[in-house]
């Protein structure tokens, strides 16, 4: 007896022996292999294994191979012609050169044609009796200039200028990038020597779309058909020009933020020079006559006539007289410009379709970073190192995984910031860490601050600020009126004239004044966070092309192949709450299912998830710290959140649930006590994840946004 269990412990420790060697031998290949490869990331090369097991290998593998496929995609004829047309541009010294473009109406022929989720988006806004003639599809451009490879190198061949478009209807999915596609990647290099810059290169763009190919998508619309054989033909207008303040000078060429007539769209915007400079050596302008009542606004007959006067005066008037003329009108005369193409003129609505980007305006070198430094300044003379007190304040707090910049945001009040911030006089920061940052500096500077009567004007007019953007990043879920945001733009530059900072108001802080007339004309605030990161497609390509002096086309394939595949993903359109990225459940998450859930559920009904979706578009992941809707949904619940699981199709998260203790619902935020018992909810009940820090005694602090601050924690 006593040999038997003897040898059947010997067999299991010589199994297990063997196991163990098996793994280590396939640990030890594994790194073989990842080694003797070109780098590529950990991650990459899992999701490059996934996908190899998932479709098989490809038949064809190289490196000529994947050329010639994307080559095979761009010179695919459908009815509207090749993927990859010729743009004609005249040129400075008077030369004319051919560039490429997108075919637009290509683009939506093989996009339609998939039968994926495009189709499925396109067709739902046709049902829903957008698309026609009299009601046509409503059509948004972007362009930006784009660095990549070296950003600091003096000639950076690999600089670009990238225009993208959408479609208003689209607008729920604005957020992604994949809803913004490529018609442009044109060298910077090319664009400074083009007859009216980045001006013309656009109306050339806009002609693809109204009347250079053999279809003018506005009046005659553009036939697209689908796997099954569906036809379906779509009508399109230009209907929005969003951009970076600098990108609609370059666009329109009005004077804009550096000019005497500083706003296009307003008559009556004088602004000063200061006789100081910035961190680019160029003038700061500042405008101290700014009010949020828009009296003197210019239509499109205003702009169309001062351009044709200007242009009309040219030949009659001597240099020196045109050119005070051209600073009186606050135009400059560019014959091959967008606004003297007059194919483009029943097209182009220049004051219409003009939209600000309010990331720019608040948060590169916007109103945001002055507002920070002139608030810092004030509180730096009064309460000594400021920096360091915000720092240690930061560093106490944690922010959701989505938005989690390690340790960026608190790095903004190191020594060395303070230091450069003071030399360039602003506060320099990344759009997304301002964004990040703002809420946290809000509560800092109420419960710390303000509360000792210290800088209160200043600090209000920062609050004042962070209710604006409160605002606006919920105007594009129709959660705010035009009339709110114009109040709150009159609250804070009030308050900023009550902080004494007139004389620091640069142009951005006028464009504020648009933003709410922007938002009742087109229905929403579109923002360029999206289109900095579609940039990165363009970097990710544009970096690894070797051949620059045949980088427009290698270049322009690559976007558009990749954009082709990503706009029909499947699942890309699903804003429904639910598991992002689900996979197999594993045996532990099996065995809660069956003691919490239903303990007849089969592996097959399970799956699991670290991330999960929500509404309004945003993400929960596994340990953040998130607000979800109690059962009778009129109160909030709060807790950390351990996982996401999908039983029979339908999403629940488990969570630990936290007990409220203090709640302001003024200032936005309340107590809690951790650790409490573990809570199964839908995952549509899901609010926001928020950020939060830990006060001691087993308590936690987080943030309640704006939009959730209604409901009474429980
Ligand atoms: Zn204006």
């Amino acid at each position: 007896m006593a040999i038997a269990i003897l040898a059947q412990t010997y067999l299991r420790l010589f199994k297990q022996l063997h196991k163990m060697k098996d793994r280590v031998a396939k640990l030890r290949k594994l790194n073989d292999f990842r080694r003797s490869l070109p780098h590529v990331s950990a991650r990459a090369l899992d999701q490059i294994f996934k996908g190899i097991q998932e479709q098989g290998l490809p038949d064809l593998m190289t490196r000529d191979q994947m050329r010639e496929a994307t080559n095979e995609l761009m010179t695919s004829v459908t009815p509207h012609g090749p993927l990859i047309v010729e743009i004609e541009l005249n040129m400075i010294d008077g030369t004319v050169i051919h560039d490429l473009a997108v075919n637009p109406m290509a683009f939506l022929f093989h996009a339609y044609r998939k039968d994926g989720p495009f189709r499925a988006m396109l067709d739902g806004c046709i049902a829903d009796g957008h698309g026609t003639a009299d009601n046509p599809m409503r059509l948004a451009v972007y362009a930006d200039e784009v660095v990549p490879g070296k950003e600091l190198s003096h000639n950076n061949k690999r600089k670009q200028w990238c225009m993208y478009w959408s479609f208003c209807e689209f607008l729920a999915h604005f957020h992604l990038e994949e809803t913004w596609m490529p018609i442009l990647a044109i060298r910077s290099e090319t664009v400074t020597k083009t007859a009216a810059n980045i001006s013309q290169v656009m109306a050339k763009a806009l002609l693809l779309f109204f009347g250079d190919l053999p279809t003018d998508m506005r009046t005659g619309g553009c036939v697209l058909i689908g796997g099954d054989g569906t036809q379906v033909r779509i009508f399109i207008d230009l209907w929005m020009v969003l951009q970076d303040g600098g990108a609609h000078e370059l666009l329109w060429h009005c004077k804009g933020d550096g000019g005497t007539k500083m706003c296009m769209l307003c008559r009556d915007m004088i602004a000063e020079d200061t006789g100081e400079v910035d961190d680019d050596e160029c003038p700061v302008i500042v405008c101290k006559e700014i009010s949020a009542v828009l009296t003197d606004k210019c239509d499109d007959d205003d702009i169309r006539g001062s351009v044709d006067r200007l242009a009309a005066r040219r030949l009659t008037l001597g240099i020196g007289n045109f050119k005070l003329l051209q600073q009186a009108v606050g135009f400059n005369d560019e014959p091959f410009g967008i606004l003297r193409n007059d194919r483009l003129r029943d097209i182009v609505k220049p004051a219409k379709q003009y939209c600000h980007d309010w990331m720019h305006a608040l948060m590169v070198s916007g109103v945001m970073n002055v507002v920070l430094w002139k608030l810092f300044v004030a509180l730096s003379a009064v309460m000594g190192d400021i920096y360091t007190q915000v720092y240690n304040y930061i560093e106490t707090w944690g922010w959701p995984a989505f938005r989690n910049h390690g340790t960026s945001v608190r790095d903004l009040f190191l020594r060395k910031r303070e230091v450069s911030n003071k030399k360039a006089k602003t506060f320099k920061a990344l759009a997304s860490e301002l964004l990040s940052l703002y809420p946290i500096l809000a509560l800092f500077l109420i419960r710390t601050v303000v509360r000792a009567n210290i800088c209160v004007a200043e600090c209000e007019a920062f609050l004042a600020l962070c209710d604006l953007v409160d605002l606006l990043t919920v105007a594009n879920i129709g959660k705010c009126t035009p009339d709110q945001v114009h109040n709150a733009v009159v609250e804070f530059l009030q308050k900023c004239r009550d902080a004494g900072w007139i004389g620091s108001f640069i142009p951005k802080f006028h464009w504020l004044c648009h933003l709410a007339s922007h938002l009742a004309e087109f229905g929403c605030l579109p923002t360029c966070w999206v289109h900095e990161r579609k940039h990165r497609v363009a970097k990710r390509y544009a970096t690894g092309i070797t051949n620059t002096t045949q980088m427009e086309k290698s270049l322009l394939g690559e976007i558009v192949a990749h954009n082709l595949y990503d706009i029909n993903r499947p699942g890309l359109f699903d804003l429904s709450p639910g598991l992002a990225q689900p996979s197999q459940a594993t045996a532990n998450i099996m065995q809660f299912v069956w003691d919490n859930v239903d303990p007849h559920a089969a592996s097959s009904d399970v799956r699991k998830s670290s991330k999960a979706r929500i509404i309004p578009a945003g993400f929960v992941g596994r340990n953040d710290v998130a607000l979800a809707k109690s059962n009778d949904g009129d109160k909030m619940i709060a807790g950390k959140i351990w996982m996401h699981i999908e039983v029979y199709g339908s999403a629940l998260t488990v969570l630990e649930r936290w007990h409220p203790t203090f709640y302001d619902r003024n200032i936005g935020y309340a107590d809690w006590t951790r650790g409490g018992e573990a809570l199964l909810v839908p995952t549509r009940d899901l609010l926001s994840s928020v950020c939060h820090c830990d006060i001691g005694g087993g308590n936690s602090r987080t943030i309640v946004p704006w939009l959730y601050r209604q409901f009474e924690p429980v």
